[in-house]
Order: structure tokens, then C-alpha cells, then sequence
């Protein structure tokens, strides 16, 4: 790692978005601390996809190739370990994490991602990323056609419904509990064939995260391929909040156009400002915070 403990720009989060920030920054010559805790939010993804030379790889194999390329560069650190506080300095921030580091710096990006809190039913979170999928853009071309489930209510189940008949015309909602559909909304769905279950979920039967069946709560089943459902979440890290940056209403880190959080010298990028959850958006983004804060940065010193 490093013995030194003054960076210009500590990353905190090292997946895609941190290590696309760092690619920038550390080619226009900045000393760069990336400290990574080592759980992305794709880790149960057996294959990643629509990333273009990139499609069909594990996701860790992306993110290691990146991991290489980036530390090609001497003016990049990778540190494993986990931030735990923050603290604004006259100028800039500390940053402390758990195994006990402190470090200086003068600028923060928070490419920390957020963490999908799994609902309280038997065997989702082992299919998840594996036949319960969140994005129809990342796993849905894998299960054309296939007969898929819907997991959601009320507005969400709609959306949900419009976008994934594209991919399969075999499709059934999964409301678990009373439907919060309007009259309105089932009309439209039932236009299509789509059946709305209201009954209560007691378990998701699968082999290694391969969905077999829903068994409800009366016991009865329904056979499945695949499942789509978007979890609440939450940000994974919390020092932008304790540095007073502002959340939107959807729970993601308030940026600009140029990924400037709400709070002076500090940016964020990839899932925890974005709700358009891609690694390609991460990478996008977090490329566009390492060159808008290194031109900041030339601007300070000019
Ligand atoms: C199940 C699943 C499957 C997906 N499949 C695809 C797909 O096929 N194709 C696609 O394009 N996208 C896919 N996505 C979306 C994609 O994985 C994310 O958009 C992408 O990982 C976001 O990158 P990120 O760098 O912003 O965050 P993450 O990849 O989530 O990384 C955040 C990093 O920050 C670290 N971190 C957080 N807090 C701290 C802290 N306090 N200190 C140190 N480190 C910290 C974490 O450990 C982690 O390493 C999928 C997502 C999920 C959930």
C-alpha cells in the first residue's frame, strides 16, 4: 500500500465508477488513495452484460482488469479497507477507516454504490443477480420468452409490465398481498393477458439461485424461470451524508451535471447519485468526476 497519508484525492469505493475516476485523475498526474471495501453490488451476478467489450464477463474480472490498468499508474494507491468517518479540515478532509488509517486530502469522491436490502422472503437473496433480476438491459435477453414473474405492486408492477413484455409475452405479477394497482392500471394489464397474484409468497424454490417455483402461503406453487423485482436500497457508505451532502428524494447523493455533490470539493459517482444503474453508467460518470475535478483543480493552482 503506501506510507503516505496526504493525497490530493481520496476515492472511497474502488468498483467500476471509483476506478474510472481514478483511470482519470491519475493520468492527469494527481496522487490518488483508493480505498475499497470489496463488496459491489453485482458480486452474485454470474455474468455481466450490455457493456460493450466487456459483455458476458463475471464482473469481477472486469473489475480487476480495471484494477490493473488503473495501478499501471504511481500516482494511484488501492487500499482494502473500509471508511468509516469523515471530517472537514481547513483544507480539505480526513478520512479514517476501520483498520485504524487516517488520511489527508484535499478533494473527496464517493463511488461507494448502494446496498439492495434483500425483502423478507425465502430464497430471494439467494437468486439474486441470478434469476431474481433487478434490469431487463442486463439479464433479460438471457430469459426470452421464458415464463417470468413480476415481483412488485402498484405503480412499479405497471412499469415493470410495459417494459419486460418486450422481452416475454409469458408473464405474471406477483403483488404479494392486497394489489395497490388502480382499476385503471389492471384494466391495461389484463388488455395484455398478464394475470395480477395476490396471494402472500412463503418461499422462492430454487438450485443455486436457479428459480423453480413460487410456493404460497396456502401451499400452492407456481413454476418460474425468472423473476424481476427492484429492492429498496440504501447508500452503502454514510460519510457524504455526516459531511452534510444532500440526498434526492429517491435516496441517491445529490449531483450536478458534472458530479458535484452539494458540499465544496466533494463528488460522487456510478449508483450512489445515479438512479440509471449500469457499469457502463458507473464508468461513464466516474470518469467525468475525475476530469471535472482535475480541472478544478487547475483552475485553483493557475
Ligand atoms: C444483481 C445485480 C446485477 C447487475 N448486473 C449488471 C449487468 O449485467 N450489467 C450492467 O451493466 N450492470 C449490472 N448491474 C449494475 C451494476 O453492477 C452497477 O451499476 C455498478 O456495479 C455500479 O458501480 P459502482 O462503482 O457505482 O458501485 P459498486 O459496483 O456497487 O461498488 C461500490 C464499491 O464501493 C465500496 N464501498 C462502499 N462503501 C465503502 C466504504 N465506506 N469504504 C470503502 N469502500 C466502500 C464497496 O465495497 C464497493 O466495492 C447489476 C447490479 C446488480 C445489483
Amino acid at each position: 500500500m503506501t506510507d503516505n497519508k496526504k493525497f490530493d484525492v481520496i476515492i472511497i469505493g474502488g468498483s467500476y465508477a471509483g476506478l474510472s475516476s481514478a483511470m482519470a485523475l491519475g493520468r492527469a498526474l494527481r496522487n490518488v488513495l483508493i480505498i475499497d471495501s470489496g463488496l459491489p453490488c453485482n458480486r452474485q451476478t454470474p455474468h455481466s452484460h450490455n457493456f460493450i467489450t466487456q459483455d458476458g464477463a463475471k464482473p469481477s474480472e472486469i473489475a480487476e482488469k480495471a484494477k490493473t490498468q488503473v495501478l499501471k499508474y504511481d500516482t494511484v494507491k488501492f487500499l482494502n479497507d473500509l471508511a468509516v468517518s469523515g471530517n472537514k479540515t481547513e483544507n480539505g478532509f480526513t478520512i479514517t477507516t476501520k483498520t485504524g488509517g487516517t488520511f489527508e486530502t484535499k478533494k473527496l469522491v464517493f463511488a461507494t454504490g448502494v446496498k439492495d436490502i434483500m425483502p423478507d422472503v425465502k430464497g430471494f437473496s439467494e437468486c439474486w443477480g441470478i434469476t431474481v433480476i433487478h434490469c431487463p438491459y442486463c439479464h433479460g435477453y438471457e430469459v426470452k420468452h421464458e415464463k417470468t414473474g413480476i415481483l412488485a405492486n402498484g405503480n412499479f408492477a405497471l412499469h415493470y409490465a410495459q417494459l419486460i413484455r418486450n422481452w416475454t409475452k409469458e408473464l405474471t405479477i406477483f403483488t404479494n398481498g392486497k394489489s395497490t394497482l388502480t382499476q385503471e392500471q389492471t384494466d391495461k394489464i389484463s388488455k395484455h393477458n398478464i394475470p395480477i397474484i395476490e396471494k402472500e409468497i412463503a418461499e422462492i424454490k430454487h438450485e443455486n439461485g436457479n428459480l423453480r417455483q413460487i410456493v404460497f402461503k396456502d401451499n400452492s406453487t407456481f413454476d418460474l424461470k425468472a423473476i424481476y423485482s427492484r429492492p429498496n436500497f440504501e447508500q452503502h457508505c454514510k460519510i457524504p451524508e455526516m459531511l452534510g451532502c444532500e440526498l434526492t428524494e429517491e435516496g441517491l447523493l445529490k449531483v450536478d451535471m458534472f458530479q458535484k455533490a452539494t458540499v465544496a470539493n466533494i463528488f460522487a459517482c456510478g449508483d450512489s447519485s445515479s438512479p440509471m444503474r449500469s457499469v457502463s453508467n458507473a464508468v461513464s460518470t466516474g470518469n467525468i468526476a475525475g476530469a471535472v475535478l482535475n480541472n478544478g483543480m487547475t483552475e485553483e493552482e493557475f
